[in-house]
């Protein structure tokens, strides 16, 4: 396996507690963590990223699971995304349907961790945004052994200070009646890298919004993050086609996504407002 990649040579290390996966990391600050892989071992391959430890965080057993207690849906970082897609917990919501059914790899699922993800904090990572639109806290285990509880939103505008702590979990509320939280994204057939992706959550009282969250791929550059500018004008209004169109004027000014060999900044930012627009009026539809 390792001669048909042609992997640079690398010393496996494997934590048998969470304590010791990140004791490990503190004495090898070089060293990766690494959890299904999906990600990190192409950047490996191509010299993308350069390190000669990786530490295995596979056997840590008790960082996969997903939760319902209390109205809240705890999601372990080594869950994988198969495991989102085939949550009965999750399933009710249809962000998470729209995300199994957008997916494009049903191999690539069953070994890609929710963890892995979050810890990229890229564009590249549909429950990002699904994620920042359900209000998600993530607990860290830092260096020292102290559990930290941040949101994920902080997590990545802070990445570069919070990126060397180990993700435990994701957490967030789960959508009382009336809540309704959606995903859409658009891959061209020749990548898995989504062109864009928007997610958005609101809570509507008969057709008036009392709340909303709205997160896109791509907020500036390739970081995903929330459209505040977005959620406040929804806030307290009638939902109407009217009001759909003003808001996705506002989330195109709003974003300043890259442009590269695939799309324009230009057509990025028409296709979040399209997709963001399609959201809506299905939340009307099943509101
Ligand atoms: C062909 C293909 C298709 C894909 N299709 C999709 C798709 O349709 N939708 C989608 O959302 N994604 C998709 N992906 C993206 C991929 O699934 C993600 O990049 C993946 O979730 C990363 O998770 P992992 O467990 O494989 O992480 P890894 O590759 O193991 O690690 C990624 C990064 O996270 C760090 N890390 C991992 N776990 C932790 C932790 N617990 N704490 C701190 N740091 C950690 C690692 O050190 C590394 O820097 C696809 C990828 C490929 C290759």
């Amino acid at each position: 396996m390792l001669g048909y990649v042609k992997l640079p040579r690398l010393v496996p290390l494997f934590p048998r507690d969470l304590r010791e996966a990140v004791q490990l990391r503190e004495e090898n600050p070089d060293a990766a963590y690494l959890a299904g892989g999906t990600c990190l071992i192409p950047l490996l391959k191509s010299g993308a990223y350069r390190t000669g430890k990786l530490i295995d965080l596979s056997r840590l057993k008790e960082l996969r699971y997903i939760r319902v207690g209390e109205g809240v849906i705890r999601i372990g970082a080594l869950a994988t995304h198969a495991d989102v897609a085939n949550s009965t917990a999750l399933r009710p919501i249809n962000a998470f349907q729209n995300f199994t059914k957008s997916y494009t790899s049903p191999v690539v699922m069953n070994s890609a961790t929710v963890g892995g993800s979050i810890a990229t904090a890229s564009h590249t990572e549909d429950l990002i945004p699904i994620l920042l639109a359900l209000n998600t806290e993530l607990t860290l285990l830092t260096p020292d052994g102290d559990r930290l509880t941040v949101e994920l939103e902080k997590y990545i505008k802070e990445y570069d200070r919070l990126k060397k702590h180990l993700i435990l979990e994701a957490a967030f509320k789960l959508p009382a009646n009336g809540v309704l939280c959606d995903f859409e994204k658009l891959a061209l057939g020749i990548s898995r890298i989504p062109l864009s992706s928007v997610a958005v959550k609101v809570e509507l009282e008969r057709r008036r919004i009392s709340g909303a969250t709205v997160a896109v791929a791509q907020v500036n550059g390739t970081r995903p993050g929330r459209v505040r500018e977005v959620e406040e004008l929804l806030k307290g209004r009638e939902i109407t086609e009217e009001l759909i169109g003003e808001a996705a004027n506002k989330l195109k000014q709003s974003i300043s996504p890259p442009e590269d060999t695939q799309a324009s900044s230009w057509y990025r930012r028409e296709l979040a407002a399209t997709l963001f627009k399609r959201i809506m009026r299905r939340l009307v539809e099943h509101g």
